[in-house]
């Protein structure tokens, strides 16, 4: 699969279009455009910032973070603490 292919799938998804039409339309398997929906899905969720949700940027060969920056995980720290009676 190409970069023009995950380009395509990215927007005919976003347009509504179902996996089987992309998969045809694109002329490559249903199983990869699925499993590159799910992919494309699974680090959608990790790489937003817990707090403000903003994207993480995701260095190569580190963990993913849950922060954008150390303020927002020190905000929900402070938040969680100022819960506490
Ligand atoms: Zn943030």
């Amino acid at each position: 699969m190409t970069n023009q292919h995950k380009q395509r799938i990215q927007k005919m998804y976003d347009a509504g279009m179902s996996v089987s039409k992309i998969a045809d339309t694109l002329g490559i398997p249903r199983s990869t455009v699925q499993s590159f929906l799910k992919k494309l899905k699974t680090e959608d969720d990790c790489n937003a910032c817990k707090n403000c949700g903003e994207a993480i940027l995701i260095t190569a060969g580190h963990r993913p973070r849950q922060f954008c920056s150390i303020c927002c995980s020190s905000a929900v720290v402070s938040d969680s603490i100022s819960i506490i009676p």
